[in-house]
């Protein structure tokens, strides 16, 4: 199968100059060739035209949680779950992401539902299970009169719980695999677990290092979900090499982050603002606790941390953290570029989810579900994984807060939509 994207202005993932008037050449579901100028229309079995477009890789959201629906675990049967987590992969590929790394959950079914075509969604870099502590930020029991045994998220396998060292390679080991590309810690406190409050540091340095030992001699990485400067740098030491949410970072963190090269993650989440629809904001679970007051208010403004990641021109990725709720997801996954416009510029922004992801997944080297094709650029060798959005999002990010602005998403060189004009209407030849 041979398919020509015609008249491309195209975004590569990096530059933030477009590449005008381009014909992308795919074979199969791989960018094959790109060529300037004339180009022949024969021998080719689809062609669309992008003219009016820019077209840009598929987006990467680096935070997701497919399978993993907080509390909700608590009240559904696991078949409920797998029926919404297949809803949710189609949501996010309409959406225009074709790639998603997921932070935590039982997605080892969803995404092989996916790979084989059962179901339509992104490619899915998965961790499986994340890792907690006992008393950490994802030990999910619901409250203090349920045992570890009693909890449906231990039990269903979301939150694997790991004391010492000798526990944490057993348990990274075990969503190796089961195919992890990465192993995902819950380093510190959180908002959205209700027996952890936000200053606590979680797991000993010894047993970070089991997991990035572990993670190592399988070619890859661990990310850390983590908010306090304090658990930010006993992570560093580990060798932890992705930082989630990072949202408390001081200065001297900053440097740590800058020299070690690690990937921050934000997580704005809606810059603390929970979409219409959608449920209350996971901290409204938290009971009182003055001692997390400041933490929260930060948590809503986080203005030191975005001043910090532009000083220091931190490596970001896009993320979001969905998979609270479908309505959560429907209202809010791509309403985020809103925020990271603001954040970090619109360029800054559309690189941290394309061109940035790209470099970050690459750390998964041989664990690397997805080795045969580039994620996130578009060149010679890259997936076809594109769309077509009106206007320049790397001049206005907010474009791509607005699904309708995204006319066309072609996943591995098969199209998901296409609300481009027929021909004849100054759109796609076929
Ligand atoms: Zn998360």
């Amino acid at each position: 199968m041979r398919t020509l994207i015609r008249h491309a202005d195209f975004f590569d993932g990096k530059n933030k100059r477009l590449h005008e008037q381009a014909g992308i050449v795919i074979e199969d579901n791989l960018i094959r060739e790109i060529i300037s100028g004339d180009i022949s229309l024969e021998n080719f079995d689809n062609i669309y035209d992008a003219q009016g477009y820019t077209v840009i890789p598929g987006l990467v959201d680096a935070h997701v949680h497919l399978s993993w629906h907080s509390t909700d675990l608590d009240r559904m049967r696991l078949d409920e779950v797998a029926v919404r987590a297949a809803k949710v992969a189609e949501i996010m590929l309409l959406k225009g992401f074709t790639t998603v790394r997921d932070a935590g959950g039982v997605t080892y079914g969803v995404k092989k539902c996916i790979d084989n075509g059962i179901i339509p969604g992104p490619r899915v870099f998965p961790s499986n299970g994340y890792i907690s502590q006992t008393s950490g930020h994802g030990d999910g029991r619901g409250s203090r009169a349920q045992s570890v045994d009693m909890s449906p998220r231990i039990r269903s396998g979301a939150c694997v719980i790991a004391d010492g060292a000798a526990e944490m390679l057993k348990a990274a080991r075990e969503q190796l695999f089961l195919g992890a590309s990465q192993i995902k810690l819950m380093a510190g406190g959180g908002f959205s677990s209700r027996y952890d409050p936000i200053r606590t540091l979680q797991f000993t340095l010894e047993e970070m290092r089991a997991a990035v030992d572990a993670a190592a001699d399988f070619g890859t990485y661990v990310m850390a979900h983590i908010y306090t400067p304090a658990a930010m740098r006993r992570a560093a030491q580990a060798g932890v090499r992705s930082f989630e949410h990072a949202t408390f970072m001081d200065e001297e963190t900053a440097r740590v982050i800058q020299a070690q090269g690690i990937w921050v993650c934000p997580c704005p989440q809606f810059d603390g603002e929970a979409p219409k629809g959608g449920p209350e904001p996971p901290r409204a679970l938290k009971p009182p606790n003055p001692f997390d007051d400041e933490y929260i208010a930060m948590s809503r403004n986080p203005v030191q941390a975005t001043e910090l990641i532009n000083r220091f021109d931190l490596p970001i990725v896009f993320g979001t953290d969905v998979g609270f709720s479908l309505e959560f997801i429907a209202a809010g996954q791509l309403r985020d570029f809103r925020a990271y416009k603001k954040r970090f510029g619109s360029h800054n922004g559309l690189v941290s989810a394309t061109g940035g992801a790209h470099e970050l997944l690459k750390l998964s080297t041989s664990q690397n579900p997805y080795p045969q094709g580039k994620i996130g650029v578009l060149e010679t060798g890259s997936f076809a994984d594109l769309l077509f959005v009106r206007g320049n999002p790397a001049e206005d990010l907010a474009i791509l807060a607005e699904p309708d602005n995204i006319a066309l998403i072609m996943k591995d060189g098969a199209v998901y939509k296409n609300a481009v004009p027929a021909p004849g209407e100054g759109g796609a030849l076929s």
